[in-house]
């Protein structure tokens, strides 16, 4: 490989030794305008550990409420209660969202004021009396630690309470980005901060549920900051080792306007394969079609990503904030990012369990 950057070859060495990146080549990974370098890179990690196989699974999202205490100023979601757009589901609306033939549900929602965590355990336990077959995964450590500022449930406690009714695994929101300056400006100083985030990702592991890991990027923040965020990443895994996938999430302007317009495919091809080569601890790193687009998921393919979500049929959050995409997809469409990128679909379940690889 010839890089039209002549910095990132001692970065390839590296690579190639299997040695770990630093601050400073994560630093120069968002610096170079060497895309194709970078991703040339990314992808030879990524066919050395996964191949040709790109994952997907059949899933649903549930959001309980976007009724929200807080105000993150990046949030478009959220509603007060009473507001026009808030909604609150009950927990038979929630066990009725889930049809035959899904393996996973995915729940994330508002910090709500007036739920007791029992109603969260009761949810949880109905849709696993209802449907013993679904793999739940549930709350992220933002609401993990809501429930100790709103109840003063320790998390150890809620995470074992909500794993004992049928909870299997955590998704990885919550994180924004590790960064005390953006906390304060983007208002999310009053959710878990990144030690909190990190200890709570930290006990889940401890307790046998295993999690994922997301960074909210393309709006206001540096890439130092993106890069702390990512090594942040990297030290927990190596203390606790039950993160499964790293989500990037590019921040979808919708009213909120945090700046004047989407960030570009070409910023979230090289956020993907930054990831994939700073994040060497990391099993998987997906290319999440809900905010970047169908034609953009199949190029990340090439980019690092070895997973693409799932059908979600009814995703919320991304899409009130203006996510031009589909609120859920068939599984055909899916099998269309995959295949015209030449990979081979693999069908999974909630912790990666292969169920199906199909046809190329
Ligand atoms: S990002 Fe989460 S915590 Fe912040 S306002 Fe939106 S729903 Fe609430």
């Amino acid at each position: 490989m010839r890089f039209a950057d002549a910095r990132l070859e001692p970065v390839w060495e590296r690579v190639a030794e299997g040695r770990r990146l630093g601050r400073d080549d994560g630093r120069l990974l968002f610096e170079t305008d060497d895309l194709l370098g970078v991703g040339w890179m990314a992808d030879q990690v990524k066919s050395r550990r996964e191949a040709d196989r790109v994952y997907f699974v059949i899933n649903r999202h549930i959001t309980p409420t976007n009724v929200c205490v807080l105000s993150c100023s990046f949030c478009d979601f959220a509603r007060k209660k009473g507001e026009t757009g808030a909604f609150e589901h009950t927990i038979e609306d929630m066990v009725a969202m889930v049809r035959d033939g899904v393996r996973e549900v995915h729940i994330v929602g508002g910090h709500h004021p007036d739920w007791p965590f029992e109603y969260y355990e009761r949810m949880i336990g109905a849709i696993r009396a209802a449907h013993p077959e679904v793999q739940i995964k549930a709350f992220t450590a933002a609401e993990i630690d809501y429930f100790w500022r709103r109840w003063r449930i320790e998390p150890k406690e809620s995470l074992a309470r909500l794993k004992a009714v049928g909870l299997q695994s955590m998704p990885g929101g919550g994180a924004e980005i590790f960064s005390a300056r953006l906390a304060r400006l983007l208002r999310y100083t009053g959710k878990a901060d990144p030690d909190r985030w990190c200890e709570i990702h930290g006990i889940a592991h401890s307790l046998g549920i295993r999690t994922n890991a997301t960074m909210l990027y393309g709006h206001v923040e540096t890439p130092a900051e993106r890069v702390d965020h990512l090594i942040r990443l990297r030290e927990q895994q190596d203390g606790s080792g039950g993160f499964l996938t790293f989500i990037p999430l590019a921040y979808q302007v919708g009213t909120t306007r945090l700046v004047p317009r989407q960030t570009p495919p070409t910023d979230s091809l090289k956020t993907i394969a930054a990831a994939r080569l700073l994040l060497d601890n990391f099993p998987h790193v997906e290319a999440y079609w809900v905010v970047l687009g169908e034609e953009t998921t199949s190029v990340a393919l090439h980019f690092g990503a070895d997973d693409i979500n799932g059908t979600l049929e009814d995703e919320r959050i991304q899409h009130m904030a203006g996510a031009p995409t589909p609120a859920g997809v068939a599984r055909e469409q899916l099998f269309r990012m995959i295949r015209d990128a030449g990979k081979v679909p693999v069908e999974r379940d909630a912790l990666y369990n292969v169920v199906r690889v199909w046809p190329r």
